[in-house]
């Protein structure tokens, strides 16, 4: 599908939409409807069990969305968060500079300044693409959207940019809480907040947009991770260095381009989450490697993750594996004051910081983007079954009293495991149709043959699977069963055999 159809198909299936879109819409604000609330509350639960309930040393907390000034002065957002903007000295446009001159045929770095995007600008004779005046000087914007507290507004703070600082914030504390060892990990879903300029990019660039971000506290020099788990793992990796698409194992990885062991073991854990989990083919995704100027300048390994999508054209970016080095807590030990340097065996050791970032909104455009196939007149969302906004629809397959009762029956059962859907309005072609949509895997189908004593078909249903149509018949008391082993994520299981 193109950007055009996806976001008609979100509109009418009840998956997300433009927020306020009665008085007219909010760029880069969206709200998601009943289908896509479903889907993105599975996506952050699968990735809750996958990264962070196979190990014992992560945890799960969540921070406020409003922070105060301070932990964002010394984090470096106040006066580095910026995007370039130029503005037309005429009809008093503002653009973000990277963007534009990537449209007007003209790229720059992600780290370009002010005074080589002006030159730029001038060399190439660049005008306003509305009016065709000249820019002004071109000028960082900070993205942060700030909010005054209290009766006189005089507490100065701002919506948090990313989830990780809220992370930052609470090493100290909880480290002392629990374990007291290294590695140790924080993890958070929730939102963060970015005043974008001009964002048309869908879910891919919003004003408010869900994280799901792990921060891995360790020590450098004693952190072993177990490479015989990954050494063998075949990844897509293009690195900085080489800048050509490689297919590489993970041993390859650190012994070739220096990436270290525990990164690399990362990567190795992201593709499985990416391919095995999520079920992305092989040649969708890859790990972008940045480096110079590309990347911010405290990351020592800093790769983007990727997922080829066909209404953007190709890879974009849904998430990023990030080695922090100590900026972090030093940043934040200096501007509190307080040494977040802990003990380990009567040392003094401040933690590296290995990130595990992912844009969930990004993800579940990408989850239609790549999983909305068409097999004929009939299309469906191939998700896997527990990522699916329902487990099952129940379907009576006649408006017969008896048959409805049954499966009214039927669904009050399993309803108590699953989440459920009915539908008892149209044809049963029809009804196939509208759960395949949206993603629903089975389809339990109650007939005549299931209510009638004399039937050797008694107390039997059609179990219809969504991607083949295949259709089993099975006994009401196996269904319990096959939704179970069928649908639920279990983090250990065939899927991360890789743990
Ligand atoms: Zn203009």
């Amino acid at each position: 599908m193109n950007i055009d159809e996806i976001l008609a198909f979100a509109k009418s299936r009840g998956l997300f939409w433009q927020s306020a879109e009665i008085y007219g819409s909010a760029a880069g604000l969206y709200d998601y409807g009943h289908i896509g609330a479903l889907i993105k509350r599975r996506f952050e639960q699968v990735w809750l069990s996958y990264f962070i309930d196979t190990n014992e040393s992560y945890h799960l907390i969540e921070g406020s969305n409003m922070l105060p000034e301070k932990p964002l002065i010394a984090s470096g957002h106040a006066a580095r968060f910026n995007d370039i903007i130029m503005g037309c000295s005429k009809c008093g446009t503002y653009y973000r500079a990277d963007v534009l001159l990537a449209d007007l045929g003209s790229p720059v770095s992600e780290g370009a300044t002010p005074d080589e995007i002006d030159v730029m600008v001038v060399q190439k004779g660049l005008k306003c693409p509305k009016c065709k005046a000249p820019f002004l000087k071109s000028k960082p914007f900070n993205m942060m959207l700030d909010l005054y507290l209290g009766p006189e507004k005089s507490d100065k703070g701002y919506l948090r940019p990313e989830t990780a600082q809220s992370s930052y914030l609470n090493f100290y504390r909880e480290f002392n809480i629990l374990r007291k060892a290294l590695p140790f990990g924080l993890a958070i879903i929730g939102r963060a907040y970015r005043n974008e300029i001009s964002p048309r990019q869908g879910l891919y660039r919003m004003r408010e947009l869900t994280q799901a971000e792990l921060q891995i506290f360790f020590d450098p020099n004693t952190w072993k991770v177990d490479m015989d788990k990954v050494n063998d793992r075949k990844v897509t990796v293009v690195t900085y260095g080489k800048k050509v698409t490689e297919r590489k194992t993970i041993a390859e990885l650190v012994r070739d381009d220096d990436i270290p062991e525990f990164y690399a073991y990362h990567v190795a854990m992201i593709d499985a989450f990416y391919r095995d989990v999520i079920g992305v083919p092989e040649d969708r995704l890859r790990f972008l490697e940045k480096g110079g100027d590309e990347k911010a300048f405290y990351n020592k390994v800093h790769m983007d993750i990727e997922v080829s999508v066909d209404s953007w054209g190709g890879f974009k970016e849904v998430g990023g594996l990030h080695y922090r080095g100590d900026y972090d807590l030093t940043s934040h030990s200096k501007g509190s004051m307080q040494d977040l340097s802990v003990n380990i065996e009567d040392k003094k050791v401040l933690p590296n910081v290995l990130e595990l970032s992912f844009g969930v909104d990004r993800n579940i455009w990408m989850l239609i983007d790549v999983f909305h196939k068409k097999d004929g007149d009939r299309s469906f969302l191939s998700l896997a079954p527990y990522l699916a906004p329902y487990q099952a629809a129940i379907f009576p397959l006649q408006k017969d009293e008896r048959i409805v009762g049954e499966a009214n029956s039927i669904f009050n059962d399993l309803r108590q495991y699953f989440k459920l859907c009915t539908d008892q309005s149209g044809s049963i072609g029809r009804r196939y149709a509208r759960v395949d949509e949206i993603g629903v895997p089975f389809g339990i189908t109650i007939d005549f043959d299931t209510i009638t004593e004399s039937s050797p078909n008694y107390r039997t249903v059609t179990v219809r699977i969504r991607d083949d149509k295949k259709q089993v018949r099975m006994h009401v008391d196996e269904l319990r069963e096959f939704l179970d082993s069928n649908t639920r994520f279990n983090p250990f299981n065939k899927f991360t055999g890789f743990k």
